[in-house]
Order: C-alpha cells, then sequence, then structure tokens
C-alpha cells in the first residue's frame, strides 16, 4: 500500500486516490493507521478514498 507512508515522527498519512485529501494518523504502525483512517470514514483497500470521495463515487 504505496498510498500509505510514514509521515515522519508524527505517524503515518493515507492519501485519497482521487482528490488530494490526506489523513494523518499519530499511531505507530501501518495496520494502525489503516484501522484508524476506517474509523474516520476512509476506504483504504485496493484503492483508497477519503470519506468525500467514498460517499459521492464520483467518475
Ligand atoms: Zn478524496
Amino acid at each position: 500500500m504505496q498510498v500509505i507512508q510514514s509521515s515522519g515522527h508524527n505517524g503515518w498519512a493515507v492519501r485519497c486516490d482521487l482528490c488530494e485529501h490526506r489523513f494523518d494518523a499519530a499511531v505507530a504502525g501501518q495496520a494502525a493507521a489503516v484501522a484508524f483512517a476506517r474509523i474516520n470514514g476512509w476506504v483504504v483497500g485496493e484503492t483508497t478514498r477519503c470519506p468525500m470521495c467514498a460517499t459521492a463515487r464520483v467518475g
């Protein structure tokens, strides 16, 4: 999952495939970052979508 990248000392960053939205998770591990993003409405898997893109399904 290249969309999930270490954002340095602050944790992990998840980027939306469809827009410029980014979710920063201040957690220790990638798996925790994915779980945290999903709790916040993100779709993380083969594609990554922010809550707005996941709801809109535009395109
Ligand atoms: Zn998006």
